[in-house]
């Protein structure tokens, strides 16, 4: 009797002991993380198995938001982006392999959209310094000095991962690129930690990994141009693909009823004249995702359907100035 007493108190520890282990193996754990990075704001939501794992996990993803950053900024001393642009035209300047290849994917995407995406329009941003307290538009003999460093012929490619600059005048920016490369990378850093959900953004630039807390495709909101931040104009689900969005209202500035913004059009030195308020391009590649929204953007209505037609992989959801949503491309991709 004692003995039969024994056996069924240890059983039911041993009950207890699997319920509790199962039952925290299943419990997932959701942290949400914020920081200021890339000049936006970043917003790396996790789901893992333990809150720890989901906090360093998230820590891991804002410390390669800062990795990048250094990298990339005009303005950090030590950026290759920064040493191309002060030294690289008077001899070739050893970068990063990773950037080395990042330019080379740029100069692809300035191919593939006849120029639109351009990462020399360096002269005319800083020309137009849209991000100052008091912008100005600047004067059209300005803007045609400008231009002359516009031009990716003015990048030299060579081995080593040197890079030299053939213009005094032309500088490169990653603005149009750059949350969108970070956004692959935060989303295979995760990846190859086992992480499977979670939403990353960087100030809209979105990557949706898996599924949301009641394991449903994540549902992205796209903004309404020119409305309150928050308001949308229709939403989308994603699982496992990054949404971007270049939109004339980010960055903007009005004189004499005119609206200026960051979006330039390289051949012109101006603002993009656009079709569009907005474009937001979703695929699984949401570095490409970012030069194709803002390269979009520029080219307009008539050439959106031979860029998509050029790459399958893409779906576009583009907002008119009348604000209807026009779609192109293949959605089930
Ligand atoms: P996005 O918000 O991704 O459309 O990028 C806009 C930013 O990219 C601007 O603030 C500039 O720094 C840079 N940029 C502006 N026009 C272009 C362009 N045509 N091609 C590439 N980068 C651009
Ligand atoms: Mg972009």
């Amino acid at each position: 009797m004692h003995n039969k007493f024994k056996l069924s108190f240890l059983i039911t520890v041993l009950l207890i002991i699997v319920i509790v282990t199962v039952s925290c193996l299943l419990t997932k754990h959701t942290y949400t993380k914020t920081d200021y990075a890339l000049n936006t704001i970043v917003k790396i939501t996790i789901e893992a198995k333990t809150a720890n794992q989901a906090k360093a996990m998230a820590t891991l993803a804002t410390d390669e938001v800062k990795r990048i950053e250094n990298l990339l900024s005009c303005y950090k001393e030590e950026s290759d982006v920064y040493r191309i642009n002060n030294y690289a035209h008077t001899e070739p300047i050893k970068v990063s392999g990773e950037t080395y290849e990042l330019i080379k994917r740029c100069l692809y995407y300035n191919r593939l959209t006849d120029g639109a995406f351009d990462i020399t329009v360096k002269p005319l941003v800083d020309l137009w310094n849209i991000n100052s307290a008091n912008p100005q538009v600047p004067r059209d003999a300005d803007i045609k000095s400008a231009l002359e460093g516009v031009g990716i012929n003015n990048i030299i490619l060579m081995e080593g991962n040197r890079v030299y600059i053939k213009n005094p005048r032309t500088k490169i920016d990653f603005g149009g690129v750059a949350k969108g490369y970070c956004a692959n990378q935060i989303k295979q850093i995760l990846e190859n930690n086992g992480i499977t959900n979670a939403l990353i953004d960087l100030g809209g630039n979105i990557y949706a990994m898996g599924k949301n807390q009641n394991g449903d495709s994540w549902n992205i909101g796209i903004q309404k141009p020119f409305a309150q931040r928050g308001e949308t104009i229709k939403s989308i689900k994603l699982s496992n693909q990054s949404a971007v969005t270049s939109g004339a209202y980010e960055r903007c500035f009005e004189n004499k009823g005119n609206i200026y913004h960051h979006i330039l059009n390289p051949k012109t030195g101006y603002p993009a004249e656009s079709d569009f308020k907005s474009v937001t391009v979703i695929s699984t590649d949401s570095e490409l995702c970012d030069a194709l929204s803002t390269a979009l953007f520029v080219a307009g209505m008539q050439k959106v359907e031979a860029i998509c037609k050029k790459i399958d992989s893409i779906y576009v959801m583009a907002v008119n100035n009348n604000d209807k949503v026009t779609e192109f491309g293949n959605k089930s991709k």
